[in-house]
């Protein structure tokens, strides 16, 4: 299984935050695959919207399927 991380299509890293509807954040990368995954290991990301990111080095947001590789 292939571990590379997508990126920001601006600034090019691979840490985003999503959000939930008490604006807390958890910060994620997102794989190859599109999936979103909590940087700290057993993270919850329950309650979170995983559609939107924002990126954690520039002031991109958008849908994990917009990110190149
Ligand atoms: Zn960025």
């Amino acid at each position: 299984m292939s571990k590379r991380k997508r990126l920001c299509p601006q600034c090019k890293i691979h840490r985003f935050r999503v959000l939930n509807e008490r604006g807390e954040s958890v910060v994620v990368t997102v794989t190859e695959a599109y999936e979103v995954v909590p940087v700290h290991e057993g993270t919850s990301l329950e309650g979170y919207d995983l559609e939107v990111l924002y990126c954690l080095g520039c002031s991109w947001k958008g849908s994990p399927r917009s990110l190149p590789l």
